[in-house]
């Protein structure tokens, strides 16, 4: 009975986790110089922009065939995968409306997704004369999106425009809502029809929180967390990932080039959300000891720990991203590319070892590494920013000061703790890179394997 009810509690304090769900933000920042550092990238071509109804148009059939074939994938190897209900199954031979709909349903992402062709621009470019989309244009989300800081340019069918434009614009989209109220208990029609179940962790009345199993992977837990929390185990970035590769794959072989590189944006993007240890572990910092003492004190009525302890995870987690953000983005402004997170990120001394990616390096190389750096990330965010921000659980990030700027902050702390965050994140971003390049390179080893024509 007492096990069982210790389990509960670690439930209990395991199902609040997760709350922040964006990890980097503005993916561009960091995949545009991450990309850019590979000569086949930034030397190809200009493609041309197509829209989402020419090319199922052109490709509903052979579309059909892929989607059944990596439905068949995502069954046999993903664990605990809600499969996709065949009544959504991607049908050819329809009218381009009717396609769209069917395809967006086949992948289970937000129909409310407009998916217009767009690039982003980085901060600090000009675009004076160029033709802008609102950002409400781009995003579903209406609060809490660094979108609203960003300018996007409007392609218009056909325009000429670079790949990498196009692939590191692709990073930042499974942030503009694509994988929001999916699970059945969001209170969507489409969640309902999804077949996804019940969100896993998190309040599944809070908009944002629904994204976070689809972005994090908890793939190297302590066994006692998941006997616990067995729902931790519901994560799914490696079926995203797989899905819009194989999507990439089969556009870029079949002449779809802007189709090809925006899929591998979506694609890079849960690969790079697994570089931010907070997105590869459940609590970065606090151990399974102490997990399971916060356990018994909710158990015994005292709830204060839990509530402390989520608090100050959340608080770190978004605390290195605020940093992070507002770093780069000051220096794209004031045009520094010297800057050393984006450097790192471009920092191909860094690829050695793993220039490409197997199936299972989601899980047992990128994942591995990341939630292995948790323990160490935590500790030098915990040690080199004002105590105000990261360890007292009075203070909710981002809510008690709305517009707090962690990086214009630690500019007053001393030199050793500004250091220390730089380097921090600095080999994150490279990770961030590598991986990026590596996924890169793959795709396009898999692309001229075999063209279809
Ligand atoms: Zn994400």
């Amino acid at each position: 009975m007492m096990r069982r009810l210790g389990r509960l509690a670690a439930a209990a304090v395991l199902a609040c986790v997760a709350g922040p769900a964006a990890a980097w933000t503005n993916h561009t920042l960091a995949a545009w110089p991450a990309l850019a550092a590979l000569p086949e990238m930034k030397a190809a071509p200009a493609i041309k922009a197509e829209t989402l109804e020419t090319f199922l148009a052109a490709e509903a059939p052979g579309l059909e065939q892929l989607l059944q074939r990596e439905e068949a994938w995502a069954r046999a190897h993903v664990a605990l995968y809600p499969a996709r209900p065949d009544a959504l199954a991607f049908r050819a031979g329809a009218a381009p409306a009717e396609l769209r709909r069917r395809f967006i349903a086949a992948l289970r992402i937000n129909p409310n997704m407009k998916l217009k062709l767009f690039v982003q621009a980085l901060p600090g470019a000009s675009t004076a004369g160029e033709a802008t989309l609102p950002w409400a244009e781009v995003t579903t989300r209406r609060r809490e999106s660094a979108a609203q800081d960003s300018v996007f340019l409007q392609l218009r069918e056909g325009e000429p425009v670079a790949p990498l434009e196009v692939v590191a614009t692709a990073t930042d989209e499974p942030d503009y809502g694509m994988d929001i109220g999916l699970w059945e208990d969001n209170g969507t029609a489409y969640g309902r029809a999804y077949g996804f179940g019940k969100q896993p962790f998190g309040n599944p009345a809070l908009e944002f929180a629904s994204q976070a199993p689809f972005h994090m992977g908890f793939f190297h837990e302590h066994p006692i967390v998941y006997k616990a929390a067995g729902f931790l185990q519901r994560t799914y970035p490696e079926y995203r990932i797989h899905l819009w590769q194989s999507l990439a794959v089969y556009a870029l072989q079949t002449g779809h080039a802007y189709w090809g590189w925006r899929f591998a944006g979506w694609a890079l993007h849960y690969i790079e959300d697994l570089t931010q240890p907070y997105h590869a572990s459940v609590l970065p910092g606090v151990s399974v000891t102490r997990l399971l003492w916060i356990s018994t004190l909710d158990l015994l009525g005292g709830h204060e720990a839990r509530k402390q302890a989520i608090i100050l995870v959340s608080n770190r987690h978004l605390a290195l991203e605020n940093y992070q953000y507002h770093r780069m983005r000051d220096a794209y402004v004031r045009h520094d590319e010297s800057d050393a997170l984006i450097r790192a990120a471009a920092d191909l001394s860094t690829d050695a070892g793993r220039e490409t990616l197997s199936e299972n390096s989601v899980r047992e190389l990128i994942s591995r590494e990341s939630s292995s750096l948790a323990g160490a990330t935590d500790s030098v965010i915990a040690l080199s920013l004002p105590a105000k921000y990261v360890s007292d659980p009075a203070y909710v990030l981002g809510e008690t000061e709305p517009g707090v700027d962690i990086y214009r902050l630690l500019e007053q702390s001393p030199p050793a703790a500004q250091a220390a965050m730089s380097g921090m994140i600095g080999g994150l971003l490279r990770n961030f890179g590598a991986y990026t390049r590596a996924f890169v390179r793959t795709l396009l080893a898999r692309a001229q394997a075999s063209p279809r024509r």
